[in-house]
């Protein structure tokens, strides 16, 4: 009897297990002929504004995935596919190429941050799509900031540096995400002349509640400020973080206070009003 439940047990493990995989692999054909096709792929912007007047002066590029049967996937739910599968290398691509096309329709000359994948600096030639990207599009090389997490800088250092200093050379700025979610931190600061951090949502989230955080958000601003990095708050959802940043010297936010991720056709009427 015990030895049939503990089979039953088994069988239920390995269906779920059985489960994940076909949904992985459907993410991964689906993924394969979204990208041939491009059509169900979508980005949305996000507006990063300066603390002190509130001006809107950069946009985020954040990927979805309007797939025909399940909706609007979000990249949580296919980005890892997409790294996993080596499609990120493509993904990456016509992301650089559509939001630098996107940017060169804004009204005003703000400046574009685009997310790269740690497996970009691994596969395909990611210094060569930017330039890519930059010159179809016609983009000011200034007005762009490419996004990387700690992970880059883990699996393949000394390669993930030359690329980040080639792409630097180039005029663009290169910022670190998420930063405090890692383990050290602290240590890539040395590495690489970033020329802007974004503080993790979760130190955010909590920072009003939590002195442990405020504490360490007042820690990253000191030390940015010394190192002459500019900071970005990533997260902010009420007007009490925003006015703790402040107080705090924060540079710029971001969060849904301020705005959520939105389609380009619908961001420049409610960022800056109708006059545009
Ligand atoms: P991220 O780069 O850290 O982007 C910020 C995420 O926080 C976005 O989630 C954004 O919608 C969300 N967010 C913004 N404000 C708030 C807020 O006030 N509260 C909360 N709770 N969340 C907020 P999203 O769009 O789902 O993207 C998730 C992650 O997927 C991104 O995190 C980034 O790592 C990755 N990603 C998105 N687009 C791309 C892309 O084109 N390429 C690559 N490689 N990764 C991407
Ligand atoms: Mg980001
Ligand atoms: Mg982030
Ligand atoms: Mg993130």
């Amino acid at each position: 009897k015990a030895k049939d439940e503990g089979r039953g047990q088994w069988q239920l493990y390995s269906d779920e297990l059985d489960r994940q995989s076909k949904h992985r692999h459907s993410t991964e054909t689906d993924l394969r002929r979204a990208l041939s096709k491009g059509g169900e792929l979508e980005i949305h912007y996000q507006p990063l504004t300066a603390v002190t007047s509130g001006n809107v002066v950069a946009f985020e590029a954040l990927v979805r995935w309007n797939h025909p049967e399940r909706g609007m996937v979000m990249p949580d739910e296919f980005i890892a596919v997409a790294e996993a599968s080596g499609l990120i290398v493509a993904l990456g691509e016509l992301v650089l190429a559509r939001a630098c096309q996107d940017a060169m329709l804004w009204t005003r000359p703000l400046r574009l941050s685009i997310n790269v994948s740690p497996v970009q600096f691994v596969r395909g030639d990611l210094v060569g799509a930017i330039q890519t990207a930059l010159s179809e599009s016609g983009l000011d090389p200034h007005r762009l900031e490419i996004e990387i997490t700690e992970g880059v800088l883990i699996n393949n250092p000394t390669s993930a540096l030359d690329q980040l200093s080639r792409i630097q050379s180039l005029g663009v700025h290169i910022v670190l995400d998420d930063f405090g979610s890692g383990f050290s931190s602290l240590a890539y600061l040395r590495y690489f002349p970033f020329d802007k951090v974004k503080i993790d949502k979760t130190f955010i989230a909590d920072m009003i509640d939590n002195g442990e955080s405020a504490a360490i958000v007042e820690s990253i601003l000191l030390l940015a400020k010394n190192l002459k990095i500019t900071v970005v708050a990533e997260g902010v959802e009420n007007v009490d973080q925003l006015d703790l940043l402040r107080s705090l010297g924060c540079d710029q936010a971001q969060g849904y206070l301020i705005s959520r991720p939105m389609p380009i056709a619908n961001f420049e009427k409610t960022v800056f009003g109708a006059d545009i």
